[in-house]
């Protein structure tokens, strides 16, 4: 018969520790996980991980497409579900692709480490130095430009030699601030400054372009290309600098892939997770095999959620029945 039986279950995970955003403070993440099965048996799954906050569909959206779905999945019907819901056409896509082909033999890629905001930075960077993290992210745009500048001053004195930096504003500076700021670290960062990601916020796209052209320090987009079409857009208008993607909130891997072969250039590629689970992020890891990420992955979120990458089919099972308490399984 064509294509696969499927079922599906929701779940909640509570937040090893509170992630406060722009959002609001959030204290849990949820998904919904699938389990796919071919006629002879052979098991996938999959994991749909929006998360509306950082620009997906909702929840609510995915849990729509699953009750409408036919019991049985063929490439052409997920080849219909809309780009709009990005986060399923990821989870059903990656599901598809692993049925038959778990467990996946996954290789450790180089993570960058998170540090805290405004001063606590200093004291952080030095256990994951000695763990062997080269590339540290800090916040900016939480305290006032002077004072954060006197804290990276005392920062980029600190850090030995090897190590990079950074710098998320998540798109809170206006133009003036980010060419103040830009032209501070032109002149203060001594090439220690990987890049500065989402300077202005998505809707000032124009001002976005013409500040990545003016100054020499890399831009990463991130909030503005959270799905493919969206990173096809940017592409179209020239956009000259980098690209914070999260493969969970992207769509078909597929996509990706395809623009890595016409000739999209991997070193301005930045990996990064949308706090997904186990399921989802053991299924970017093996995506990285194709992909080959040239930066450190910013996957370092185990302080709000632990996620190991799953080894054996019993780790997938296990992680299917895991979340029990806060599942429904739905049958189709
Ligand atoms: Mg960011």
């Amino acid at each position: 018969m064509v294509g696969m039986r499927w079922q599906w279950r929701i779940y909640e995970e509570p937040l090893r520790e509170p992630l406060a955003t722009a959002q609001g403070v959030w204290r849990s993440r949820r998904g919904i996980l699938l389990r796919l099965e071919d006629d002879d048996g052979h098991l996938g799954y999959g994991e749909i991980a929006p998360l509306p906050g950082w620009g997906s569909e909702t929840l609510a959206d995915d849990l729509a497409l699953c009750r409408r779905l036919p019991n049985r999945l063929t490439p052409a019907i997920m080849a219909a579900i809309p780009e709009t819901l990005a986060a399923a056409r990821f989870g059903f896509s990656t599901a598809w692709q692993s049925v038959g082909q778990l467990p996946y033999r996954l290789r450790p890629w180089p993570i960058c480490a998170l540090l805290g905001r405004g001063r606590a930075a200093l004291e952080q960077w030095q256990q994951p130095w000695r763990q062997g993290h080269t590339i540290f992210k800090w916040k900016v745009g939480v305290l006032s430009p002077e004072e954060e500048q006197g804290i990276l001053k005392a920062l980029l004195a600190a850090l030995p030699q090897g190590a990079k930096l950074r710098l998320d504003a998540n798109g809170g500076w206006d133009v003036t601030t980010a060419e103040r700021w830009l032209d501070w670290l032109e002149r203060h960062g001594n090439g220690r400054i990987e890049y500065v990601e989402q300077p202005l916020p998505p809707a000032q796209w124009q001002a976005l372009l013409t500040l990545a052209h003016r100054v020499t320090t890399p831009i990463a987009l991130d909030e503005s290309v959270v799905r493919a079409s969206e990173l096809q857009r940017w592409l179209e208008r020239g956009w000259p600098g980098l690209f914070v993607i999260k493969p969970a909130l992207f769509g078909s891997p597929d996509r990706l892939s395809l623009l890595l072969r016409q000739g999209l250039e991997p070193q301005r590629l930045v990996f990064s997770s949308a706090l997904e689970g186990a399921i989802a992020r053991t299924a970017i890891f093996q995506l990285f095999e194709t992909w080959q990420p040239c930066r450190a992955l910013g996957f370092g979120v185990e302080r709000w959620r632990s996620v190991p990458l799953l080894t054996s089919l019993a780790d997938y099972s296990a992680e299917w029945h895991r979340l029990d308490n806060y599942g429904k399984i739905y049958y189709n």
